[in-house]
């Protein structure tokens, strides 16, 4: 049984992460008037894959036999200044989803939640990556500045990144 504490939790980052695929859904928008359309394929996935963290947190609190109350969605900064500052935002962005998924983890030690703690060890890995994708990039970004050639290398090299359903929804989408 999940504590109201941990249910409400658990409702909030449902809502944490579907802005965090809107907020890429429109760095994708921003990267498709910037002609970059790897780039915002990249954005797009990344978009989706968010969407998919909701549904693990979502279908999660039904086999606990919780209800998902679905809160509002604010909506995105659509505007950016460069490649480089959508992606150094991203990367601030994911800096605090990892500070609220080890809140959660918190408040899982507190309740002696063992489930929910495990069920948190995957999105506890996935936010290294994320945050360490994110880092490359902007170490690419970095060094090429604004040398328009390595700018398209760059874009073709993000419009290869392939969608795979993270781990936890296998099967249960
Ligand atoms: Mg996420």
């Amino acid at each position: 049984m999940l504590s109201k504490k941990m249910v409400k939790a658990i409702n909030d980052q449902i809502v944490k992460e579907f802005y965090s695929s809107y907020f890429y859904l429109a760095m994708s928008s921003w990267f498709e008037a910037e002609t970059m359309p790897g780039a915002a394929q990249y954005m797009r996935l990344q978009a989706q894959e968010e969407s998919c963290h909701a549904l693990i947190f979502f279908n999660y609190l039904h086999e606990m036999n919780e209800r998902a109350v679905l809160g509002a969605i604010d909506a995105p900064p659509d505007k950016f200044r460069s490649p480089l500052h959508v992606f150094e935002e991203n990367l601030a962005h994911e800096k605090r989803v990892t500070a609220l998924i080890h809140k959660l983890a918190q408040i899982a030690d507190a309740d002696k939640d063992y489930a929910t703690r495990s069920m948190l060890d995957w999105f506890i890995k996935e936010q290294v990556e994320e945050e360490s994708n994110a880092r490359v990039v902007i170490g690419k970004l970095q060094r090429v500045k604004s040398n328009g050639e390595a700018l398209l290398m760059i874009d073709n090299e993000l419009g290869a990144r392939v969608f795979t359903i993270p781990p936890p929804l296998v099967g249960k989408i």
